[in-house]
Order: structure tokens, then C-alpha cells, then sequence
């Protein structure tokens, strides 16, 4: 059992190795990173080229190779450095890649449709609790129920302009609307939001 940083709830945190990344993910609140190793322990190895060997670092742990090419003078014993397949190798990491770049769509589209209906059913369960009805009630009669935004109807409604405090919303982020201009509001709100 792990505890999530997210929502500091202790579960089977799910950890993929996908080479030289790993995904973590919490099955509770849908929260996932992406760790690159650090490639703390790594040797030398080389590869055939055109016109002899060339000479790398790579990664013990995940087998990456990383930084630039290493003249074979500057190796101690070029004789017993590991030889690599480079095509063999290229490959797998390409795999890999490709693997983890599917998985991580999957888990960013499962997190945001999570939190999404939570933040939904949360946002209903809320307009049915006595606060809001009475906050709404104080609201419509400042705005002496007319809509704010055409100032000609009749308010019927009240629209959230910030969710900075939701829930706890001082009174003059909430404003009365008419359905008409409520559903215009919404609407170009659906468009520039991501809970929406
Ligand atoms: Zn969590
Ligand atoms: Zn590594
Ligand atoms: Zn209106």
C-alpha cells in the first residue's frame, strides 16, 4: 500500500515501467505522473558503425543511452566494453515509447472524464442544499429578479461568475439571469473551460 501526494489516500497505486519512464496512477482520484529514471547507474557500451565501434553511456536500470559519443581514446579499455545491437536496441526503446505515449492518453481521458462527473455530481448535489437555495433567494432579490446580462427579463436563475470559492462563494460572484441569457452564458463558457 502506497498513499497517493494527490489525495493522500493509502491504496494499490498502480506503477508501470515503460522503459525509462514509469507511470504511477491512483485508482482513487484518478491522479497519474510520469517519473523518468535518473539514470543513476550506468557503463559504457558500443556499437558497430560504418567505420568501427562508437562508444556510449547507457542506463543500468532502463538501458537508455544518453549524453554525446565518447572518443575511444578516452576509454580506458575499449576491448571490454559491451557490445550492443544498436537496431535491436533502438527498437525496444521505440516500443517502449510508443506504449507509454497510448497509455498515458488512456489515463489523462480517464481523468478527466473522472473528475469531470465528480465535479458534476458534486456541483448538483450543492444546488440541492439549503445554502445555495438561500444564497440564490438573496441573490435574486438584490438583483431585484432581473437578468443582469439583459437587464429586460425576468431573473430566474443564478450564474456563477468565478467557482473561485465555490461553495463558499461571497455573494458577488453569483449573478441573476434569465434562462435565455443563463444558457448563452453557459454555452460560451462550455467553450473556453475544461469543466465544462
Ligand atoms: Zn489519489
Ligand atoms: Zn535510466
Ligand atoms: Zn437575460
Amino acid at each position: 500500500m502506497k498513499k497517493c501526494d494527490k489525495c493522500g489516500r493509502e491504496n494499490e497505486f498502480i506503477e508501470e515501467n515503460y522503459g525509462s519512464e514509469i507511470i504511477t496512477f491512483c485508482p482513487e482520484c484518478y491522479a497519474y505522473e510520469r517519473i523518468s529514471c535518473k539514470h543513476e547507474k550506468f557503463s559504457l557500451v558500443k556499437y558497430r558503425v560504418n567505420n568501427g565501434f562508437a562508444v556510449r553511456t547507457m542506463c543500468s536500470a532502463c538501458f537508455k543511452m544518453f549524453g554525446g559519443f565518447i572518443a575511444q581514446k578516452d576509454c580506458e579499455d575499449v576491448e571490454k566494453i559491451r557490445v550492443i545491437l544498436k537496431e535491436k536496441h533502438d527498437k525496444h526503446h521505440e516500443e517502449e515509447y510508443v506504449k507509454l505515449a497510448k497509455r498515458l492518453d488512456s489515463l489523462v481521458h480517464w481523468s478527466e472524464e473522472y473528475h469531470k462527473t465528480k465535479w458534476f455530481s458534486e456541483h448538483n448535489e450543492y444546488l440541492k442544499s439549503m445554502t445555495w437555495q438561500e444564497k440564490r433567494e438573496e441573490v435574486l432579490r438584490r438583483d431585484g429578479y432581473i437578468c443582469q446580462a439583459c437587464l429586460k427579463k425576468k431573473a430566474t436563475e443564478v450564474h456563477h461568475l468565478s467557482y473561485d470559492h465555490w461553495k463558499n462563494e461571497p455573494l458577488f460572484e453569483l449573478i441573476s439571469v434569465c434562462d435565455e441569457c443563463h444558457t448563452a452564458i453557459t454555452e460560451m463558457d462550455r467553450k473556453n473551460s475544461k469543466i465544462a
